[in-house]
């Protein structure tokens, strides 16, 4: 398992997963907490089910 994915849970793979690096600490910000209020804008992590997940696989294509 990837760390981050160890650390994190779902939201490593997530599209709507932001990265948020502040001087001693990094936040993972979901977005879709902008449009949808079941949504917390910094989810308590692990997150291990949501119901929002979309795999960023999904998107981006694959580097050679
Ligand atoms: S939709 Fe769910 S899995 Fe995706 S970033 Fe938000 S809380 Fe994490």
């Amino acid at each position: 398992m990837d760390p981050l994915e160890a650390t994190i849970g779902l939201c490593a793979t997530c599209e709507f997963r932001r990265t948020v690096e502040a001087a001693r600490s990094t936040f993972y910000m979901c977005q879709r907490s902008f449009t949808d209020a079941r949504f917390a804008k910094y989810p308590p992590i692990p997150v291990i089910r949501c119901p929002g997940y979309k795999s960023k696989a999904d998107i981006d294509p694959p580097v050679d």
